[in-house]
């Protein structure tokens, strides 16, 4: 039996969701490897989005399926227990992201969520396509429309190899 109170096994949970979960290095392995260069985390973005991809006035938020409530999605099972603690935690969760975003929206970004069952190995190909499909359809876009945005000089592109493995 679990005696954990929802909150401990909320923070174990939270522990396994932290940043650099595998659904993210798997994005930004495939970005980088077609040549897509982008910042982690921009903690001046609303959201902290996962990459930001500023020639593509872009945001992808690798979002697990648990944690953001991916509706209808197979992943996205209620616990057993405490379902209205959790029901409360993922609603607030999708409150935020939808705000995240419409923030982010408003300040000329573009916003892609790429949902963790989408990079299951069976789709995850097929995923990675489409995104860089939609990124580079986002780019042609937006060549005809001028955005004005304040320069973020200090800010440093990530500077990532993925010899790691
Ligand atoms: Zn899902």
């Amino acid at each position: 039996m679990d005696t954990r109170t929802p909150q401990q096994r909320h923070k174990n949970m939270a522990a396994i969701h932290s940043k650099n979960t595998k659904p993210e290095v798997l994005v930004r392995r495939y970005l980088w490897g077609q040549g897509f260069r982008y910042r982690l985390n921009n903690p001046r973005l609303p959201g902290h989005p996962d990459i930001v991809l500023r020639k593509y006035r872009t945001c992808i938020f690798v979002n697990g399926c648990f944690w953001h409530g991916h509706e209808g999605c197979k992943y996205f099972v209620m616990p057993k227990t405490n379902i209205d603690f959790w029901r409360k935690k993922i609603q607030r969760n999708k409150e935020r992201d939808k705000e995240e975003q419409r923030q982010l929206a408003k300040m000329g970004w573009h916003c892609i969520t790429v949902w963790e069952c989408e990079l299951k190995p069976k789709v995850r190909e097929k995923t990675l396509e489409s995104l860089a499909y939609t990124l580079n359809h986002i780019y042609l876009e937006d060549r005809s429309v001028k955005y004005k945005l304040p320069e973020e000089n200090e800010m440093q592109i990530a500077a990532e190899s993925f010899n790691e493995q």
